[in-house]
């Protein structure tokens, strides 16, 4: 660890540095914006270039576990009515899921149903004829039962970040790219972030560097945090001919092997993938698209002739698949944003509520306390 002069004549004062602009970096930072000064540190030359630039972009609520639910369910006021000045564009647009149960999958959709139907009344067994009147490609045949969750949506992922960064810009923060975080260094309650494009102090630093988190904990000599990024494919295919796909629902086996959903016309597939990988620009294999293609062709005539576009992401998870949010319990003013897995989109809005209530010293948001969230089963004291 390289130690930076505490007054170092070249470094930059905020009351927060945020490290990594992805959606838990750039939440957080629109978030704080009104009533603190803000600065976010991004290696990369663009913001979201990563795992925030590569999802899915569905809102899912029966997804996960409890305290995801909580941060989940307590985003959906936000997505459906965001503040005024936020966004000019729908934030969230219903989409629907549609779950498929093969043979040998129907005790998975049975515990599905028992795990999730009491927390989201929306989800509702459906007959094969309604199924099949959503999916009109669906193999006759394939499922024996289905299941309808009108409560998914699709989120505008870009005018989730493009909201909370004007509002960041319209209080004075300020976004710094191309800087790498090379070095941090704590002194009389403050932080030095040394980069490649200058050095910064603040009280607070929050470390929301998804796949990185981990290396930003130990750069900062903080508690080791179990993060393990698992890579998840993608591929964007043509519709069917003769399809119009726009008003498709999500559509994925319960044994979670693959899914897909409409994409601007086109549909995006994945094979669900979650293979555990060094933080990296994650690209995808082969194997798993063809897995993809093999596994979807088995449910829907989806007759994938080639792939218009391919891609993959770091879903960074700890074990308990909780995210990690809340202040280390051994460097003093470090805060964590990490470990969002698969559902940092859907869950931001609340995250972000959270995140800084805790860090300006108020209680937790009362909605989200009697949602069942509770600042220990977020906590990195739990490592
Ligand atoms: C295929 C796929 C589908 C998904 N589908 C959904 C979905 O439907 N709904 C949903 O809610 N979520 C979904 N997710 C998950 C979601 O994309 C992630 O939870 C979210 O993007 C994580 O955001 P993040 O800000 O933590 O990470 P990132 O977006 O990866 O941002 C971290 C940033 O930190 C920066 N950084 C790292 N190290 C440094 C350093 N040393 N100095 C400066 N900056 C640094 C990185 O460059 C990066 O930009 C999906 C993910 C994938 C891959």
């Amino acid at each position: 660890m390289i130690t930076v002069e505490q007054s170092a004549p070249t470094a930059t004062h905020a009351d927060v540095v945020i490290i990594g602009a992805g959606i838990a970096g750039i939440c957080l930072a629109g978030s704080l914006a009104p009533s603190a000064s803000v600065v976010l540190l991004e290696r990369e030359d663009a913001i979201g270039y990563h795992s925030s630039g590569r999802s899915a972009a569905l809102y899912i609520e029966p997804y996960s576990n409890r305290p995801v639910f909580a941060l989940t369910r307590g985003s959906l006021d936000f997505l459906l009515r965001p503040p005024e000045q936020f966004t000019e564009v729908a934030l969230a647009t219903p989409r629907g899921a549609l779950t498929l149960a093969p043979p040998g999958q129907e005790d998975a959709l049975d515990a599905f149903l028992t795990r999730w139907r009491p927390l989201c009344p929306a989800i509702e067994e459906i007959g094969l004829d309604e199924a099949a009147s959503r999916l009109p490609i669906l193999v006759p045949g394939y499922a024996r039962r289905a299941v309808f969750d009108s409560e998914v949506f699709a989120l505008d992922t870009d005018a989730m970040m493009q909201g909370w960064l004007r509002q960041l810009r319209r209080h004075s923060g300020e976004v710094v790219t191309s800087a790498d975080v090379t070095a941090m260094a704590y002194r009389s309650g403050t932080w030095t972030v040394t980069t490649t494009a200058g050095a910064f102090q603040a009280p607070v630093v929050v470390n929301a560097a998804g796949a990185w988190a981990g290396r930003i904990g130990t750069l900062a000599g903080a508690t080791a945090v179990p993060l393990e990024p698992r890579r998840r494919s993608a591929a964007l295919v043509a519709a069917p001919a003769g399809c119009a796909v726009d008003e498709w629902p999500v559509v994925a086996d319960a044994a979670h092997s693959f899914y897909f959903k409409p994409e601007a016309g086109a549909l995006m597939l994945s094979p669900s993938d979650a293979t555990p990988t060094e933080p990296c620009d994650a690209r995808p294999e082969e194997m798993d698209l063809a897995l993809a293609v093999a596994r979807a062709e088995e449910a829907a005539r989806l007759g994938v002739k080639r792939f218009v576009a391919t891609w993959a992401g770091l879903r960074t998870f700890v074990p308990d698949e909780v995210p990690v949010l809340g202040f280390d319990p051994g460097a003093r003013g470090f805060y964590w944003a990490a470990g969002q897995g698969g559902t940092g989109f859907q869950t931001a809005p609340a995250a972000a509520r959270w995140m800084a209530a805790e860090i300006q010293g108020q209680a937790a948001p009362e909605d989200l306390a009697e949602l069942g969230l509770t600042r220990e089963a977020l906590s990195p004291e739990r490592f």
